[in-house]
């Protein structure tokens, strides 16, 4: 491994390899760090050496379930490749890793074409605006289909535009081959011109006047066309035979967008991955957008009030790392010694547009120690592995001492296990998975709670529920002056009603729904700091009682595809299922469907559907939102701690576990 150091006045990229399970990402990454010299032989994912496949449950499986940087350097220009993991149950590492990028490369399997995952990483790059080029892989195999893919492309996503690159010779074959992209070729200059036409000016007019502009022209009307989304080149090739691969990585260099290295601005960071180092504690990934970073310096974390030091900074290769003693601008890096950091903390000033949600844990299961005396280590295990995946979104519950984690499939838990027995000698076993629903209020309805007694205190809060349109989530609004109630209060008003929207009235997070603040009072002698803690809740439960509930559950939308002889027995599966689906679309004795199912309904159906097909089908699944459910065909959730609407008890807990 050389130096990999950034000359001065280099160009940076950071760049993200984003695909679907199998498409081909580490074999491709392998294939990339290989050109680029980085490594002396390219490893093999089917042989478990793979640089970045290096926890032992990826190199069992031959997957990658977390996302892993690698740098690369090639002429002026480096490169800080994101290689991400593809299977649906780790979208939250996908999720976490695009904001620390600036463009990506979007890699297909030429043979599988796009799958639901592809849909759901197309539109996170969308929201973010994350330029792209897309790679068509597996040319080799049989069943390649370049053509029927990029048509695919096209009627998937509408009001995009792809562009090949090259062309391939041989498909379908362990030879096949690729020409271009070549650049002094005049009828790719050509057909080049007529795309840009419709986004650049100058481009339009060189084609009124036709004439044909000089190649560097062109070149950067490109670059400016993939930088603003307008279009996405397609590269071919194999990763397997290494065909178009070097092709793919001049493309990338060319066209994706450096990085802006702007040291004087304001220090503005994302940390956007956090894991565990057995020596050297947590390591927090982190990509700088301005300022920089050296050994030492406190790191201003938002929402953190002492900031922590800087004890070493590191770049990642794999399994290994080299020491680099700060981060600059537009670079990513590892810094240890911030032992309170977590996933998804900011550093410095807020960078823009580094937000998006891709991953939805649908499922939740309860966590137990093997050994009863070892809850509080697995307390605290589960504590660490939530800082560093968020969505785990822990829940402790000490008085039924019960430990609740929320996951995305039964993958991630098979994962969760191993990590937990490997990292903290614990052995830890699960409850069955159990779908998560939520719950929205029915009608409009008003909630109203007076704390006035036993004295001293006094809290009184009137709040407006109304319900909102599916997928609007939870707005807040208050309607009432500070003279009223002080706007403290009110702070500790919203931020109780935040909490208790955790638990509604079956028991689940309510969602889409409007709460406003209209009504009630402090007093100025009589209330006591945190009385409105003891208030809120009460009037929330009251209000949402009074709206009545509605169940909702989550779905899926499920693409598959399998032999034509099976369609009648899977969409009768479907039916049973409670789901609905789409025309089926039968070519060459195999059906590709489009159906939307219950989660509930069809957490095991892939294990079906693989013996079904004998390993043939391919199913892919993404979160299509909340619907509303029938209550008998659902369930509510015991209610975890002290009711609130049992008011005389809910105000003595509360006076205790608040201000006491
Ligand atoms: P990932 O899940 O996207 O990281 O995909 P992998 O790199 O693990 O590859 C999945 C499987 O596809 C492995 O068995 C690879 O050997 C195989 N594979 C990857 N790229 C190609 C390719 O271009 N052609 C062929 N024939 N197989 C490939």
């Amino acid at each position: 491994m050389d130096g990999q150091e950034l000359k001065k006045g280099a160009k940076l990229i950071c760049a993200g390899l984003l695909a679907h399970a199998d498409a081909g990402k580490t074999t491709l990454t392998e294939q990339l760090l290989y050109l680029a010299g980085a490594i002396r032989k390219a490893g093999s994912v089917d042989d478990g050496t793979a640089q970045t496949d290096w926890l032992d449950v990826e190199r069992r499986r031959g997957i990658s379930v977390r996302a892993a940087s690698s740098r690369l350097t090639l002429g002026d220009t480096a490169v800080n490749l994101i290689d991400t993991p593809g299977h649906a149950d780790f979208s939250g590492e996908v999720e976490r890793s695009l904001g620390a990028l600036d463009g990506a490369v979007l890699l297909l399997s030429a043979v599988e074409g796009v799958q639901a995952q592809t849909k759901l990483i197309w539109k996170a790059m969308e929201t973010l605006n994350l330029p792209g080029i897309i790679f068509l892989n597996k040319i080799d195999r049989a069943g390649s289909g370049c053509k029927k893919v990029l048509s695919q492309l096209t009627r998937e996503f509408p009001g995009s535009r792809f562009f090949p690159m090259q062309s391939v010779r041989g498909e379908g074959e362990i030879d096949a081959a690729v020409s271009g992209p070549d650049w002094e070729d005049s009828s790719f200059q050509e057909h080049l011109l007529l795309e840009l036409a419709d986004f650049d000016p100058e481009m339009e007019e060189a084609v009124l006047n036709e004439e044909q502009p000089p190649l560097p022209k062109l070149q950067d009307s490109l670059k400016r066309a993939v930088a603003a989304r307008q279009m996405t080149p397609v590269f071919f090739g194999s990763a397997k035979t290494g065909v178009g691969c070097r092709e793919l990585l001049d493309g990338m260099v060319s066209l994706l967008p450096p990085a802006s290295q702007d040291t004087d601005a304001p220090l503005s960071g994302l940390v956007y991955k956090v894991e565990y180092d057995p020596v050297m504690g947590k390591a927090a990934h982190i990509r700088l957008f301005g300022g920089k970073l050296q050994n030492r310096d406190p790191v201003p974390v938002l929402g953190q009030e002492e900031p922590e030091k800087i004890t070493q900074i590191r770049r990642r290769m794999g399994e290994k790392a080299q020491d680099i003693g700060e981060i600059t601008a537009g670079d990513i890096g590892v810094v240890y010694g911030l032992s309170k950091i977590k996933t998804g903390d900011i550093i410095g000033a807020e960078p823009v547009n580094r937000a998006c949600s891709i991953a939805a844990p649908l499922l939740q299961v309860q966590v137990y120690p093997e050994k009863p005396e070892e809850l509080p280590a697995l307390v605290e295990a589960l504590r660490q592995l939530s800082d560093e995946d968020p969505l785990l979104d822990l829940l402790w519950l000490p008085e039924e001492r019960e430990l609740h984690i929320k996951i995305t499939g039964v993958i991630q838990l098979e994962v969760l296990e191993e990590l937990i027995a490997q990292r903290f000698g614990l052995k830890a076993a699960f409850s069955k998975p159990t779908v998560i629903y939520k719950e929205t209020p029915a009608h409009e309805g008003i909630g109203y709670e007076s704390y006035t007694w036993p004295k001293p205190c006094w809290a009184q809060v009137e709040l407006k529920i109304e319900p909102l349109p599916r997928g609007s989530g939870i707005q807040y609004e208050s309607a009432i002056k500070e003279k009223q109630i002080f706007y403290r209060y009110q702070n500790h008003i919203k931020t109780s009603v935040f909490q208790n929207l955790k638990q509604g009235v079956y028991g689940w997070e309510v969602t889409d729904a409007k709460i406003t603040l209209i009504g009630g009072s402090h007093h100025t002698i009589h209330t006591h700091p945190l009385d409105f803690f003891v208030a809120t809740p009460v009037a929330l439960l009251d209000g949402l009682t009074k709206c009545g509930s509605i169940l909702l559950e989550p779905m899926l939308a499920v693409q598959m595809t399998a032999p034509e002889e099976v369609l009648g027995r899977v969409l009768g599966d479907i039916t049973a299922m409670r789901g609905e689906f789409d025309t089926p679309v039968i070519a060459n004795g195999e059906f590709t469907l489009e159906a939307r199912i219950p989660a509930a309904d069809s957490i095991d159906y892939p294990i079906t559907f693989r013996s079904l097909t004998s390993g043939k089908g391919l199913y892919s699944t993404r979160f299509d939102g909340y619907q509303e459910c029938p209550l008998e065909l659902g369930k509510t959730c015991p209610r975890r701690g002290v009711d609130p609407l049992d008011r005389a008890k809910w105000i003595l807990w509360a006076r205790n576990a608040i201000t006491g």
